[in-house]
Parts: C-alpha cells; sequence; structure tokens
C-alpha cells in the first residue's frame, strides 16, 4: 500500500478514516499487476533554450502545478512517480531556491513509499532549509510532509503540532491554496479523532479556500471528506449530499481509486438508512471499476463490504464466500487492518446458519482487536450480535451483559453525535455571526466610503462651480467694464464736439441745466456769456474752410484755458460758444468776458493765415428768478450779443 500523501486531501481520510470496513480503504493507483504506463515526459526539458533561466522556471512552474494539483495521484505507481518527482527536479533553475524547496517539499510528500522514517528525515532537513531561506510557502510544506511522516508513525499529538505550525506559515506566506491543504488535514485529524464538529469547520473552509483560488479538483475532492465526516456525526442526509457531488467530481475526473471510495461509502449510507439494495447496486458498481483497474485492495474492500448485504437477505453461504475472498485479497498484500471486521461480519454468517459456537469463536477474534482499537461503532456492532449468539447457547448472563454494553455504547455513540451536531451548530452559528458581522462591518465601511467619495466628488464639483462662477464672474466684470467704458466714450462722443473738444450745444445745454437747477437750489447766482466769432465767414473766405477749422479749435482751447475749473464751455452753434460762469454775478462777470476777448484777440495765427487777427463779441446776461431754464437765460445774453455786433463787434455788452 501506498504511504501516505499529504495532497490530495481526500487521501488522509481515505486511508486513516477507518468508517467500515475497520482500518483503510482503498487508496487510488496502489501497486498492483497492471503494467504501469510509463510518465509522459516534462514539457521543456528537451528544449534547452539561450535563455535557459526564464524557459526553465516556466517548464517547471507548469510542470510543478500539474503535479501538485492531479498529476502524482493519477500515477500508476510509485516507479512513475518517481520519474516525474525527478523530471521536476532536473528542472529547477541553478541557485533558484524557492524552486528547489518547492521540488524538495513535494517529493518529501511523494518520494517516500511506505517509509515514515526516511519521510521524516527528509521533512527535517527540507525545513531547516526552509527556515535558513526564510521561506515561508516552504515552511508550510516541509510540516505537513512532518505531519505525514508522523501520522504513519502514529503520534497523534505531534501530528496536530505540525498542521497547526503548517497552516500559520501558510498564512505567514499568504498562500491560501497552502493554508487550505493545512486546513483540510487538520479537518482530516480531527474526524479521525472523532471530533466532527470541528473537523467540519476546517474542512469546509478549506474547501471555500480552493473554490475560491479556483483550484478545483482540490475543493471537490474535499468533499468526499466532508461527506465522511457528516456521516461520522451521524447527518446521512448531508454526507450523501456532499457524496453526489463528489462522485460527479470523480467519475469526471476519471479517479477510479476516489470513485470506489465514494462508493462505498454511500453503500454505507444506504445500508444506515436500510436500503440494501441500493447498497449492493452501488457495491457492484465499485467493485466493476475496482476489477477493471485491477486494484486488489479496493476489489477486498468492496468483497468485505457485500458481505453484510448478503447476511441481512439471509444469504449466509454467500456472506462468507464473499468474506472468504476478501480475506484472501487482503492477505495476497498482507493487509490485516480489517481482520477484526472480517471476524466480525463471519461470526454473523455463522450466527445466521445457526453455527453459534463458531459464531462467538469469530466474535472472540473480532473483540480483541476492536477493544484495542476503540472503534465504538463496531464495538456495538460486536456486542449485539454475540449477545444473540450468547443468547442462543444458553449463556443468558452473558447476553444480558452484552446487551447492556451494546445499550450504553449505543446511548453514548448517539449522545456524542448529537452533543457534535450541536457543537457543529454552534460554531456554524458563530462563524455565521462572525461572517454577519463581518458582512455589515465590511457594508458599513463600504458606505462610509462611497459616502466619503460622493463628499470628495461634491467637493471637486463645488470647487468647479466656485472656480467656473469666479471665471464666468469676471468675464461678466469685464464684458460690464468694457461695456461701461464704451458707454462713456460713447456718451461722452455725443456731448463733445469733434472739431474742438469741447462740450457740443448738446453737451453744454445739459450741463447748463445742471448749473441752472443747482443755482436755484444754492441760491446761488449764475451767470451766461456767449461768444461769436466776429465776421468769420471772411476767415473763411479768405483762408479757407479748413483753416476756418483750426481758427475755432484754437479760439476754444484758448476760452477753456482762461476759465476757472468750476465754469461751463461749449460750443454752442457754428461759431458760437457759451460759458457759464457759477456762482458769479454779472458784475463779476464782466472782467472774465474781458479775460476771455483778450485771450482771442491775443492769439496768433501766423503759421496758418499770416496775418489773420480774430475778435469776438460776448454778450452776457445774469439768471433771474422768472427764467423758466437755461433757454431764457442764453436768450437774454444773445441779446446782449446782437447789441455788442450792432455796437462795432469786438465789443462786451451786457443785459439792461
Ligand atoms: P458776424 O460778425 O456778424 O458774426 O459775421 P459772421 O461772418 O461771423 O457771421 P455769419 O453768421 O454770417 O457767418 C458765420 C459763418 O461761420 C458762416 C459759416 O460758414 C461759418 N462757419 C460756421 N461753422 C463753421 C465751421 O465749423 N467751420 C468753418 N470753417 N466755418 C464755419
Ligand atoms: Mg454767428
Ligand atoms: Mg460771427
Amino acid at each position: 500500500m501506498r504511504a501516505i500523501r499529504v495532497r490530495p486531501a481526500w487521501l488522509l481520510p481515505v486511508l486513516l478514516l477507518a468508517i467500515r470496513p475497520a482500518a483503510g480503504l482503498p487508496v487510488s493507483g496502489a501497486p498492483g499487476p497492471g503494467a504501469p504506463a510509463p510518465a509522459p515526459e516534462p514539457p521543456a526539458q528537451a528544449s534547452a533554450a539561450p535563455d535557459a533561466a526564464t524557459s526553465g522556471a516556466r517548464a517547471f512552474d507548469t510542470l510543478y502545478a500539474d503535479l501538485r494539483d492531479t498529476g502524482l495521484v493519477t500515477q500508476p505507481d510509485q516507479a512513475a512517480i518517481d520519474r516525474r518527482l525527478a523530471a521536476l527536479a532536473t528542472l529547477v533553475p541553478p541557485g533558484d531556491v524557492v524552486r528547489q524547496l518547492r521540488s524538495r517539499a513535494l517529493h518529501c510528500d511523494w518520494g517516500h513509499d511506505d517509509d515514515p522514517k526516511a519521510q521524516l528525515a527528509d521533512a527535517d532537513a527540507g525545513l531547516a532549509a526552509a527556515l535558513a531561506a526564510r521561506n515561508a510557502e516552504a515552511e508550510a510544506n516541509f510540516h505537513y510532509c512532518r505531519a505525514a511522516a508522523l501520522e504513519i508513525l502514529d503520534n497523534a499529538t505531534a501530528v496536530m503540532q505540525e498542521y497547526e505550525a503548517g497552516i500559520a506559515a501558510a498564512r505567514r506566506a499568504g498562500d491560501n491554496r497552502l493554508v487550505a491543504d493545512g486546513l483540510s488535514l487538520r479537518g482530516g485529524r480531527r474526524s479521525l479523532l472523532g471530533d466532527q464538529a470541528r473537523a467540519i469547520p476546517d474542512l469546509l473552509a478549506a474547501q471555500q479556500l480552493y473554490q475560491r483560488g479556483g483550484f478545483r479538483s482540490d475543493a471537490e475532492a474535499l468533499l468526499l471528506d466532508i461527506a465522511i465526516s457528516y456521516r461520522r456525526m451521524g447527518d446521512n442526509a448531508k454526507a450523501l449530499d456532499y457524496l453526489q457531488q463528489n462522485e460527479a467530481f470523480a467519475t469526471r475526473l476519471g479517479d477510479h481509486g476516489q470513485l470506489t471510495t465514494n462508493l462505498l461509502q454511500q453503500g454505507y449510507l444506504a445500508e444506515d438508512d436500510g436500503r440494501i439494495d441500493d447498497a449492493l447496486a452501488l457495491y457492484r458498481r465499485a467493485l466493476e471499476i475496482a476489477r477493471d483497474h485491477g486494484s486488489d485492495y479496493d476489489t477486498a474492500s468492496i468483497h468485505l463490504a457485500m458481505a453484510w448485504p448478503a447476511i441481512l437477505r439471509k444469504d449466509h453461504a454467500r456472506a462468507l464466500r464473499l468474506l472468504a475472498a476478501a480475506q484472501q485479497g487482503f492477505e495476497e498484500i498482507g493487509d490485516h487492518a480489517n481482520d477484526d471486521m472480517l471476524a466480525l461480519r463471519r461470526g454473523q454468517a455463522y450466527a445466521g446458519l445457526g453455527r453459534h459456537a463458531q459464531a462467538l469463536a469469530e466474535y472472540a477474534l473480532a473483540a480483541s482487536a476492536l477493544e484495542r482499537s476503540g472503534n465504538r461503532r463496531y464495538l456495538a456492532l460486536l456486542y449485539r450480535a454475540r449477545a444473540a449468539s450468547e443468547g442462543a447457547t444458553g449463556r443468558k448472563d452473558a447476553a444480558i451483559a452484552d446487551l447492556e454494553r451494546y445499550i450504553e455504547l449505543r446511548e453514548s455513540i448517539r449522545r456524542a453525535e448529537s452533543s457534535q451536531q450541536a457543537q457543529l451548530l454552534r460554531y456554524q452559528f458563530d462563524a455565521d455571526r462572525r461572517d454577519l458581522e463581518n458582512r455589515r462591518l465590511e457594508r458599513e465601511r463600504a458606505l462610509r466610503e462611497r459616502q466619503l467619495q460622493a463628499l470628495l466628488q461634491a467637493r471637486r464639483w463645488q470647487w468647479t462651480a466656485i472656480a467656473l462662477a469666479s471665471v464666468l464672474l469676471l468675464l461678466l466684470g469685464a464684458l460690464v467694464v468694457r461695456t461701461l467704458v464704451r458707454m462713456r466714450r460713447l456718451g461722452e462722443m455725443a456731448a463733445t464736439d469733434p472739431l474742438t473738444g469741447v462740450a457740443n450745444r448738446r453737451g453744454i445745454e445739459q450741463l447748463g441745466n445742471e448749473a441752472v437747477a443747482s443755482a436755484r437750489m444754492m441760491r446761488q447766482p449764475l451767470c451766461a456769456l456767449v461768444i461769436d466769432v466776429d465776421h468769420f465767414k471772411r476767415v473763411n473766405d479768405n483762408h479757407g474752410h479748413p483753416c476756418g477749422d483750426q481758427v475755432l479749435a484754437r479760439i476754444a482751447h484758448a476760452c477753456r484755458d482762461a476759465l476757472r475749473h468750476i465754469d461751463l464751455f461749449g460750443r454752442h452753434g457754428g461759431e458760437e460758444f457759451l460759458v457759464l460762469l457759477p456762482d458769479t454775478r454779472l458784475a463779476y462777470a464782466w472782467p472774465v468776458a474781458e479775460r476771455l476777448r483778450n485771450a482771442v484777440a491775443a492769439l496768433s495765427f501766423e503759421d496758418i493765415a499770416p496775418g489773420l487777427g480774430v475778435t469776438v463779441s460776448i454778450g452776457m446776461a445774469q439768471l433771474r428768478a422768472d427764467d423758466a431754464g437755461l433757454r431764457e437765460l442764453v436768450a437774454r445774453a444773445d441779446a446782449a450779443l446782437y447789441r455788442a455786433k450792432a455796437n462795432g463787434r469786438d465789443r462786451i455788452e451786457a443785459e439792461d
């Protein structure tokens, strides 16, 4: 028989968990007479490319992944496994410590057929190398390998410690698959020790990790372990569910070892439920597969299993034949782990034939083995069977004692099962609650995150909006300023005389109206002076119109320069100007008019019209209370101007 492997996980319980019959169930690909198929060559071994390091690493990784998955479990024998392991070792790129350790770890798991001491030594050396390289992944692998060796050496406490250490290292390495490996191994171990309540959460957690990591074959193979655990806990419905899932997988994979185990387990379940025909049909299917693949161990196990339905059908002669075949099969491969179960079933068959003395002899054989192994389920079966034969042979006290033992044991098993079920429910409840709490916290965290993001987004939008609004405001402001400037310029243009640059008629009249209103409000005097250029027509006639324009401009500038800042001045007509003197009585307007007249008279036009001299006549008036407005004031100044013209020009006249 093959030594215990660390992976795939289902192998461990299959090998270790004596469910029924007794210890040891068939293992896939046990060395048999069937000629082993030659191992396929590793993919990249033949091609040594120039970039050997990378291509070597890639070839290693491909083969390693395959061997870790199903590449070793499907090998026909140890020699084929050894060839694959050797092929992997040659692919390790020189100096690549990580891959070197991976290759060594796989060898540790699979390369020590039936030699646990060598395996333990290999694991110890590997662990030391992993620690030296500070490689947590390798550390975990070698802890698991140590555990596998210790399993065979039957050191239960040490095995559990290795799993714990391995799982811790795998977690440190952040390798979920490796964590799942450890959990499935620990779960299997707990299941073996009868602690289903803690085994099942381990196995389910491992199964989920495999599933999530995309390691489907590991995940699905684990379903068998989970089923076995549920069955051991008395939850047959769940067990059947998981077995059916696993059966589909094992069929797809073509793993006949796994499939045989599965069918046997389904058969036991059918027996438990009293579906004897179903059980037999399942055993027959298993037998066909085992025979096809020449698996002697499997065949013997199935013969043993088939004995019980035969006994139930009162076909005791057939049961004895099956048991003889089973025994022969086990003996041929030197397996004695099932001797107790063989004896128990033989006893039951003899008892069925009424041969109670022979039955009791077989029971005695079975009892010593079962009492040693402490398998309570089968002990209970034995006590009940033995009581029947004892009763039939008149040994009433012994029969009663065995019945009492039977009842007590059954009760204790039932209590243990229901307490484990309750405990599992509690663990699962705790786990569910933790899960729920974690999900709630996760939801809250996600909500906060979303709120924060929304807030940040809103802020970003706020800033964007503010920036946009600012730009818009600036643009608007610029537009407003430009419009105001333009309006002012337009206003100025509308009120300014383009030739002289002083206020035009509209401008000066507007200013004049305001001055009238202001004078009235302030009760201040206001005088108006109308200035008219004398004989200006002659200027145009003698010197040309353009020259006349310049003369007008110079007169305007001279007058404006001769006035105060508060005085108002504008071109009122062609060659006529209007002056408004705020807060000025007529008496004080005289000298102003004189200053204006002199300023114009003093102008020289030698540059444009040699010999030209220009004079002005000025008419003055003061605002009266009965004036309707500026118009009346100017009209009276005009009348005075008229008199100045009439009186010879180049002079000033005031209203009467
Ligand atoms: P008086 O002394 O009686 O005022 O004689 P005058 O020639 O100045 O008066 P009149 O009203 O007969 O002639 C005014 C002239 O002013 C007529 C017109 O051609 C001229 N004039 C009016 N506006 C302008 C102007 O913008 N440029 C020029 N060059 N001449 C102008
Ligand atoms: Mg005139
Ligand atoms: Mg004139």
